[in-house]
């Protein structure tokens, strides 16, 4: 068994003053029920509790530790800028060496701005694809996250349904009414809509879904938005906050082809710093204060400290190119669990790109978010408490995708594979 006593005294007297314990809901382990770990300190690919226990860690803080916690580039580069002064209100020269590091890897991204988060960024985005195309609606899809603004906090309706409910309490049905929705790998949802609506600003969409569970687009589908884009003059934007610099130096939009009009980031942008980023070719950026008249503003964007953070990871990736590797070890991942489960007649799924992996219980193909919601949930829920006794730390939910980090080696993923099988 678990030891969980140091944790569970923090949590009894982190729910006095924290809502539910936590300053992010998924943190609170709802969805696998017991009471959520509190971790200590993490180094390298591993992390660990406040009761000395150590894991793997798939979770790498949502996404952004891809190069492992506290490396000494990172570590050396955001140290020296801090004892420089932490927030100045000017722009200084991190900024533009992260700005030329980003733009330099994304095609037709000529400039970029920095925000603080990657709810901030497409919050941004949102305002920017409204006051260049001056028209008002947008279209996400069912089952994709883009952080917790209004406009996109909308609970998908049943298949084609293009009139939206609000997905969460205090979000009015004004700042959705412009809020379309579409179903994921399914192109003619989005041609109904273009029929239906003839002021589309702009489709939104992650370019690998990662927030039902990683689900991969079809290339159809990927095709289909170009065209769509192309010939009703509707802006394409992508969601890259997970996926920006995870599958490849740059977008997942480079190795699917999918022409990006507006692209957001955040997550590995920062390196596990508050940073998050919008970026689009120059016409489009124009339209930003001060050079434009859409506002959009921040006391600490392009924070020193933070924008450090960012370069060094960014540096690091650079140089070491780590994205065969992460195919390998997913892949391994990924044949190893489907042989384990196999073998017990146990239900699984296993979907990945690049250093994305996700295990779904169920026996069906997942695709879209409905295929994401036929997953055994129970059964996910006995599993993770096992993988964490089997020392993997891995998201206390179905929906979040499993995360790889350049520090992983084959001994991690032995462990994993034995935990796994231990588990099943
Ligand atoms: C995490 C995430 C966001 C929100 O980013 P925050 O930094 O949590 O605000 C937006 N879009 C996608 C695709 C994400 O995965």
């Amino acid at each position: 068994m678990l030891t969980t006593k140091n944790s569970n005294q923090l949590y009894n007297r982190s729910l006095n003053h924290l809502v539910g314990g936590v300053n992010s809901p998924v943190r609170a382990f709802k969805s696998v029920g017991g009471n959520p770990l509190f971790i200590s300190h993490a180094k390298g690919a591993n992390i660990y509790d406040v009761d000395g226990n150590e894991y793997i860690d798939y979770v790498l803080s949502y996404g952004p530790m891809i190069i492992g916690h506290v490396h000494p580039h990172v570590q050396e580069k955001v140290v020296k800028t801090l004892e420089k002064g932490y927030s100045f209100g000017a722009t200084a020269e991190l900024e533009i060496e992260l700005a030329e590091k980003v733009c330099g890897a994304f095609d037709g991204m000529d400039k970029v701005r920095f925000v603080n988060s990657g709810t901030e960024a497409v919050m941004s985005a949102i305002r920017l694809a409204r006051a260049y195309t001056k028209k008002n609606k947008i279209v996400k899809f069912a089952g994709c996250y883009h952080g917790h603004h209004d406009a996109l906090l909308v609970a998908a309706g049943s298949g084609l349904a293009t009139l939206s409910m609000p997905g969460s309490g205090g979000v009015t049905e004004g700042s959705v009414q412009n809020t379309l929705i579409a179903n994921y790998n399914d192109i003619s949802s989005v041609e109904q809509l273009i029929a239906d609506h003839d002021d589309i600003a702009a489709i939104f969409l992650e370019p690998i879904a990662g927030n039902m569970g990683v689900v991969i687009p079809t290339d159809e589908f990927i095709q289909g938005l170009n065209r769509i884009g192309k010939e009703h003059g509707v802006l394409i934007v992508v969601d890259e906050v997970m996926t920006g610099f995870r599958s490849m130096f740059g977008g997942a939009q480079k190795l699917l082809g999918l022409k990006a009009d507006i692209t957001c980031l955040g997550k590995v942008v920062g390196g596990g710093f508050p940073v998050g980023a919008y970026g689009a070719r120059e016409e489009i950026m124009n339209c930003v204060a001060p050079l434009g008249d859409m506002y959009q503003a921040g006391t600490l964007s392009g924070n020193p400290v933070a924008m450090a953070g960012g370069l060094a990871t960014l540096e690091v990736l650079e140089k070491e190119s780590p994205y065969d590797f992460f195919n390998t070890y997913a892949q391994n991942m990924q044949e190893g669990m489907l042989s384990l489960a196999n073998e017990k007649g146990i239900p699984l799924q296993v979907n990945r790109f690049g250093s994305m992996i996700n295990p779904f219980f169920t026996g069906q193909e997942v695709k879209n978010y409905e295929d994401a919601k036929g997953c055994d949930t129970n059964k996910f829920a006995d599993f993770f408490w096992k993988f964490l006794e089997g020392g993997l730390y891995i998201p206390p939910s179905q929906f979040e995708a499993w995360f790889l980090n350049t520090q992983l080696n084959d001994t991690h993923l032995n462990r994993t594979l034995e935990a796994f099988g231990k588990a099943i």
